[in-house]
């Protein structure tokens, strides 16, 4: 349980020499209580006190890395219960899986088309985190060897799923040094798979089937001394694993349960490629750190990223593109320009109707802080006078030969003004919604 401010502070030099930060202990005492200071901030704090208070110090939700380099996933280190109270930090890595059993080619296609799970949506990249590779032969040597092949053929970090204790350590011989997660420890394979996480120096996922029994789990091999742990409540129906998954975050992050302050990871269950995406995107919502699926059908895939994406942004800062004047296809002297915000959603929604026109045309993205073209007009950031500067600013008056301008018809009261900021430029009102784009062109500039 979480030490209260007294408790703490009894712990503290009580100095109140301020260089922590607050003036005196007993501020920062209620600091840390509150998950806001750092233990490491007093530089007075006795080994003693450092060990007792290491449970109020922690963060709520331990940060675990999988994997090395680039591509390394931090999974966990999580502050919030709601997004909306602040943000969540670590997206919820995707990983797929890769069964020891295929055949050889069977296996370079399923490797392949993992790899192949890359997207760009409005600017962006989305990603998938990580392989899988399960056990299902229950052949240490055929899961090493695929182990093997895995690695040899991609470079996401490693899931390895198996519960047999010498598959593991079979495995681990071959990627070790690479910091996969371990999955998995259960009731009765704990001992040994916790040594062995712990003499690979790698992270552990924990499985109990429910919460009480993954609770006892998770302190015996914290005892044992490994403290890189990952959690699986066991549900595979979804309304137990939202209701699973929710206790464990509340009781992390409001109670500061020890025994559940750490990432979760499950499995999908749905066989159907679409329900199975539905299902994985109930788990990024609610809670998971670790999502392992199936399917690679990436109609699917990509709204479950884009899904993902949406919900570990920051709700305060506006996704946005760079301010700039943009060529759309082979720009001619009849070219206009689209005037737009930096909003990413707006741009690129304004870009994929002006490529489907396939009329060349000019983009101009104005920053607005990454506002839409009305809340932007309405917070006056999106005038006359700063659209014409950015339209200079960026070569308009060498590049445009039309001198043509089109506004978003939602802001069409201020083609007047523009016109007159650009110094006679030819003012067009354009469609109000981004889809008009095509015909409003074909009918002007075809
Ligand atoms: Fe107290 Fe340590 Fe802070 Fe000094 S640095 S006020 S001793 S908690």
């Amino acid at each position: 349980m979480a030490l209260s401010g007294l408790e703490i502070y009894k712990q503290l030099p009580k100095k109140n020499c301020a260089e922590c930060g607050p003036p005196t202990c007993l501020a920062f005492a209620m600091a840390l209580a509150g998950g806001k200071a750092s233990l490491d901030s007093c530089p007075y704090v006795s080994d003693e006190a450092r060990a007792n208070l290491e449970s109020a110090s922690a963060p709520p939700i331990a940060k675990i890395t999988v994997g090395t380099g680039d591509l390394a996933v931090v999974l966990g280190d999580e502050t919030e219960l709601f997004r909306h109270d602040k943000k969540f930090y670590h997206e919820t890595a995707m990983a797929f899986t890769v069964n020891d059993d295929l055949a050889d080619d069977e296996l370079t296609n399923r490797i392949k088309e993992i790899n192949d799970l890359k997207f760009n949506r409005v600017g962006l990249d989305y990603n998938i985190q990580l392989i899988a590779v399960q056990n299902k032969s229950n052949d240490a040597a055929k899961f090493a060897d695929a182990v093997k092949k895995v690695k040899e053929a991609s470079a996401l970090p490693m899931v390895l799923v198996t519960e047999d204790v010498k598959a593991a350590e079979a495995a681990l011989e071959v990627v070790g040094g690479d910091n996969p997660l371990l999955c998995g420890a259960n009731s009765s394979n704990y001992e040994a798979m916790a040594n062995l996480a712990k003499a690979k120096d790698v992270a552990l996922v924990v499985k109990a089937d429910g919460l009480n029994d993954l609770a006892e789990l998770v302190d015996k091999v914290v005892a044992l001394g490994h403290k890189k742990i990952v959690v699986d409540p066991g549900a595979r129906d979804v309304s137990r694993a939202i209701a699973d998954f929710t206790q464990i975050r509340r009781l992390a992050i409001k109670k500061k349960f020890r025994s559940f302050g750490f990432p979760i990871l499950t499995f999908t269950s749905a066989t159907d490629a679409l329900e199975e995406s539905l299902e994985a995107s109930v788990y990024v919502s609610k809670y998971a750190s670790v999502v392992v699926m199936n399917t690679t059908d990436k109609a699917v895939v990509l709204p479950l990223l884009a899904w993902r994406q949406n919900l570990y942004t920051d709700p305060q800062v506006p996704i946005r593109v760079q301010e700039g004047l943009s060529p759309i296809g082979e720009v001619n002297e009849k070219s206009p320009v689209y005037v737009t915000t930096n909003f990413s959603l707006t741009y690129y929604t304004v870009q994929g109707e002006v490529e489907a026109s396939k009329i060349p045309a000019y983009i101009l993205a104005v920053d607005t802080d990454g506002l839409s073209v009305l809340t932007a007009y309405a917070d006056g950031k999106f005038e006359a006078d700063k659209i014409a500067n950015v339209l200079k600013k960026h070569g308009g008056e060498e590049q445009v030969k039309s001198r043509t301008i089109v506004l978003p018809g939602m802001v069409a009261v201020l083609s007047g003004k523009l016109e007159e900021a650009t110094g006679g430029w030819k003012v067009m009102v354009g469609p109000r919604e981004a889809s008009g784009i095509t015909p409003f062109a074909k009918v002007n500039f075809a």
